[in-house]
């Protein structure tokens, strides 16, 4: 493990300063490697998120930033980018020892976060408004910022995903509120020094840690606040949207997934390649990852000889100290989420699933929230396992016999984020891409982004698309400007 800098009380940072909570109160954030504490927490309550939507409102209402041009504010984003990449070390060594995500995999996220600012500095240098000339009139549209974002984020690559959106937000000119999860507190305090650092304006980023009960129902009911990121699942999601529903709130929703990896016998041309995708798609991140191709449906001629070799191939993942820079498969985040986990594993094994690889925690790992890559092959649609998101390093196996099967059974599922479709067919490949419902889909790939594409997902996984100009759409107001050129006629009235 590297040198650490001390690890400091985790506290809110409000209007500029970092702050005590009102209440007082503390938890605790732990490592997941031996679920011992890492460092006390301030746990916001409603006077917190009522402080810091305050600082941030006067931010918005009377500050610089609404006001500056698109380009100085892209020049604030990439000095931030910049910084980001500066303390990567420190970013990686917080998020690796507070979530256990493998260091490996942990430097392409910070580079993310960094490349989130640098790119959204980019798009926002190129937003135009349209222009539409009629007879006697010019109309033409503005984008404006919204006002004050509250942000209430995942515990499960808390930097990589709240970047996606702060980079935007702030882009577009509105203030921020962000409430992390209380599970992963630790870069979100980081990550409020450096923009402090940069020069934001006081009160333009505000960080209020807490449970989701305490601190983040109160900040998506707040009526300062006019609009809710949420990344998490559906259910918190409908609480959110039913507390933001009094003061219409406009919400971004990115949510849940079971995406199905579909495959056709006509994809093994390349074996190797093509298991290599199915592994990397459940086993990175730990499994949890919302775009997780969680669900494996094979067709029959190449069903046995695919999950046999994705079954070798996760007995040999290297699970441990996510420090160790050859460790492939990280700690879960808590012992509560390694036992959820389990239980689906086991509830599958006992229903008749076949349980080729994993299913229990690694020898030499007795502490921790450690689990085997698993795989469950012959899983029914009907369990529970195939049907809700497992979260976790669990791929879920399932024949089909046709194209008509495997749309079915790719669609069966209350989740549509990500699909994954492997055939050499090129018809077919459209094909079953377009039949599938779900808002992302990639065809004979893992899970590549290119952030100018809308990202979201259909149906249980979320609401709305951001990414390149579809950031703006949500992050901006649009106003309308008709301007007569004096030319048309007017009807008169009261004329007589
Ligand atoms: P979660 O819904 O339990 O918590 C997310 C956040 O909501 C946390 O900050 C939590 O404190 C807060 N929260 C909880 N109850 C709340 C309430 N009543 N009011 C306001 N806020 C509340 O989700 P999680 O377990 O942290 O994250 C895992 C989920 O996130 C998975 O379902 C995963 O698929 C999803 N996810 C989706 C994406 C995506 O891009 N679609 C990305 C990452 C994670």
């Amino acid at each position: 493990m590297p040198e650490l800098p001390a690890i400091l009380p985790q506290r809110h940072f409000i209007d500029g300063a970092f702050r005590d909570g009102v209440s007082g109160e503390t938890f605790e954030t732990l490592n997941p490697t031996t679920n011992a504490p890492i460092a006390e927490v301030s746990a916001g309550t409603a006077a917190d998120v009522d402080a810091a939507v305050t600082a941030a409102r006067r931010a918005f209402d009377e500050g610089p930033w609404p006001r500056m041009t698109a380009k100085e504010r892209a020049k604030a984003l990439r000095g931030i980018a910049g910084l980001i990449r500066e303390r990567a070390q420190e970013f990686i060594a917080l998020e690796c020892l507070d979530i256990g995500m493998p260091i490996a995999q942990m430097k392409g996220l910070a580079a993310r976060a960094a490349e989130n600012f640098d790119y959204f500095a980019n798009v926002v240098e190129e937003l135009h408004g349209r222009a539409w000339q009629t007879g006697g009139f010019l109309n033409y549209s503005v984008h404006k910022p919204v006002g004050v974002a509250g942000l209430i984020m995942p515990w499960n690559a808390p930097l990589m995903l709240s970047t996606w959106r702060i980079a935007p937000c702030l882009a577009a000119g509105n203030t921020i509120v962000l409430k992390p999860a209380e599970w992963s507190p630790l870069t979100a305090t980081a990550l409020a020094r450096l923009l402090a650092d940069a020069g934001l304006p006081e009160g333009v980023f505000n960080v209020v840690h807490g449970f989701g009960e305490t601190a983040g129902a109160p900040l998506s009911a707040h009526p300062g606040v006019d609009l809710i990121c949420f990344t998490g699942e559906g259910r918190t999601g409908e609480i959110i949207m039913a507390a933001g529903a009094p003061t219409l709130k406009r919400c971004s929703f990115e949510l849940g997934g079971k995406s199905p990896v579909v495959v056709f016998d006509d994809a093994g041309a390349d074996f190797e390649r093509l298991v290599d995708a199915v592994v990397f798609q459940i086993f990175s991140m730990n499994g949890q990852r919302c775009t997780a191709g969680s669900r494996l449906l094979a067709q029959q001629g190449i069903y046995d000889r695919l999950v046999e070799a994705v079954a070798e191939r996760a007995k040999r993942i290297r699970v441990g100290d996510p420090f160790d820079a050859t460790t492939e498969l990280g700690p879960l985040i808590r012992p509560e989420h390694h036992e959820r986990v389990l239980g689906y594993v086991r509830e599958a094994a006992d229903g008749g699933a076949r349980l080729l690889a994993g299913g229990d925690r690694p020898a030499g790992l007795p502490e921790g929230n450690y689990l085997q890559a698993t795989v469950l092959a012959d899983v029914e649609p009907s369990m529970r396992a195939f049907r809700e998101e497992i979260f976790g390093p669990v791929l879920v196996a399932t024949p089909f016999a046709d194209e008509e099967e495997a749309v079915r059974l790719a669609n069966d599922t209350e989740y549509g984020l990500a699909a994954y479709v492997w055939t050499n067919d090129l018809t077919r490949a459209h094909r079953v891409a377009q039949a599938i419902d779900t808002g992302l889909c990639w065809v004979n790939s893992q899970n590549v982004r290119d952030l100018r594409t809308p990202f979201g997902g259909v149906k249980r996984s979320g609401i709305g698309r951001e990414g390149g100009d579809y950031s703006f759409e949500f992050y901006c107001e649009q106003e309308t400007i008709h301007v007569a050129l004096g030319e048309h006629r007017i009807p008169r009235l009261g004329v007589g």
